[in-house]
């Protein structure tokens, strides 16, 4: 295959040309339709070829491309901050635009630390962060210190330093050998313990994915684990950053996940669905008290990319975003979503489909090669990628997953269609 001077994702995989898409549906280059089940990856929320969000962007960018965040303002993105806003949760009303998921994370990561030497002064010791095992949070050096798929940042582990991590709530394969409810959420609270064994003066914050997405595919938590975590974030000054970057913009069938406990983090950090795949997204929906600290001391965000605030994305954000409310995406999602679980538990009568979990419209599959005792396929049968292939052989692309478990690869994948989809489609 000649890729010309262009660096693929793969030189060995020759992969298909998309060259259009409508709706919940990518045709290639032969005009084979294909469902987008898993909307790129959490993306393309509003489904493909939506000329309402493209005039939306094509009109923004012909009265005003780009004007550089330091030196001037713009409504496009005032507004899209206020779009935002208005389906945050709490006091999250404070929004910091950024191009991408990795991006959302490394800004998150930067005001947490601002916020506490703003607060406490340029010797605050609060530098740790905590993060989970099987979670990912983007593909940068800092956030892969943060956490991340083994198989991906195994040659770049000495570029980075590796942050504490506590066992994720994994009740498929419970790391502590217990069972729900009984164990009395040991995963939630073993949070407390690591804190306690840092020190509490040295963690910065806890970061989670609400839904686990790309590692352990739609991993949800038991209704209890997020306020558990909330509560102990607070009694040791502990931020809570919640990584909605695929679960946010209504994917569980709320605005955002953390709502489904009504939990509010000190910063969300969010992209993928916030333009729906219209232009790179991403933004940090950040707290009241970390603000007024910044806004009494400092006065600025240390921190800036030159697409920060960008006004063509932020047309594709309000656009998108009204668009949902509009026609109650966040609704359907919910609902599609109970329908699409519905069909995926009829999976559990193929052998080596050994959980079907999740929220809304980001449902997980997990595969294993045998059921009675959940082992895994071996990694070199690369299970998940065989399923998901003849999956795509089949017309319908899916997620695959990228975890560990017990040191070889985890084998599931993601299915998360846009939220458009209809009862029909599911069907
Ligand atoms: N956080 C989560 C939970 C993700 O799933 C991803 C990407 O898949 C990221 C962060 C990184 O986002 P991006 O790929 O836009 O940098």
């Amino acid at each position: 295959m000649d890729f010309g001077k262009l660096i693929p994702r793969s030189y060995k995989n020759e992969l298909r040309k998309a060259v259009r898409g409508e709706g919940i549906y990518l045709y290639d280059e032969d005009g084979r339709e294909f469902i987008d089940g898993c909307s790129g990856a959490l993306i393309s929320s509003l489904g493909h070829g939506n000329k309402e969000v493209a005039k939306a962007v094509y009109d923004q960018l012909v009265k005003l491309e780009f004007a550089h965040p330091s030196r001037w303002r713009n409504d496009a993105t005032l507004e899209a901050a206020e779009e935002v806003a208005s389906i945050a949760p709490g006091d999250l009303k404070n929004v910091w635009f950024v191009s991408g998921g990795s991006e959302a994370i490394e800004s998150a990561l930067k005001i947490a630390r601002q916020y506490f030497v703003e607060r406490d002064g340029k010797g605050s010791g609060k530098t740790t962060f905590i993060a989970r095992w099987n979670s990912y949070h983007g593909s940068t050096i800092g956030t892969m210190g943060l956490a991340g798929s083994m198989p991906r940042r195994r040659d770049f582990t000495p570029l980075f330093q590796e942050t504490p991590k506590i066992q994720p709530h994994y009740c498929y394969r419970c790391p502590y050998g217990q069972t729900y409810p009984s164990c009395d959420l040991r995963c939630a609270r073993s949070l407390e313990n690591e804190i306690l064994r840092l020190g509490p003066e040295r963690v910065l914050a806890f970061v989670a994915e609400p839904v686990v997405g790309s590692t352990v595919g739609g991993l949800h938590p038991p209704v209890e684990y997020w306020p558990i975590v909330r509560e102990i974030c607070t009694k040791y000054d502990v931020l809570l950053i919640a990584d909605e970057v695929m679960t946010g913009i209504g994917r569980t069938g709320k605005a955002f996940c953390v709502n489904h406990w009504d939990v509010i983090p000190d910063i969300i950090c969010s992209a993928k669905a916030m333009a729906s795949g219209y232009s790179p997204a991403g933004a940090i929906l950040v707290s009241q008290k970390l603000v007024d600290v910044l806004k009494g001391g400092s006065g600025a965000f240390q921190h800036g990319h030159t697409y920060n605030a960008n006004p063509a994305t932020a047309a594709a954000v309000t656009a998108t975003l009204r668009i949902m409310k509009r026609d109650g995406l966040f609704e359907n999602a919910a609902a599609r979503g109970e329908e699409l679980m519905k069909g995926l538990r009829e999976l559990m009568d193929i052998p080596i489909v050994g959980e079907v979990r999740g929220m809304g419209l980001m449902r997980g599959v997990e595969i294993v090669a045998d059921k009675a005792t959940k082992a895994p396929f071996p990694a070199k049968t690369k299970a998940a990628a065989v399923v998901t292939s003849c999956c795509m052989d089949h017309g319908l692309v899916v997620y695959p997953g990228t975890g560990m478990i017990s040191g070889v690869a985890g084998d599931q994948f993601l299915v998360a269609p846009p939220l458009i989809v209809t009862s029909e489609q599911i069907g």
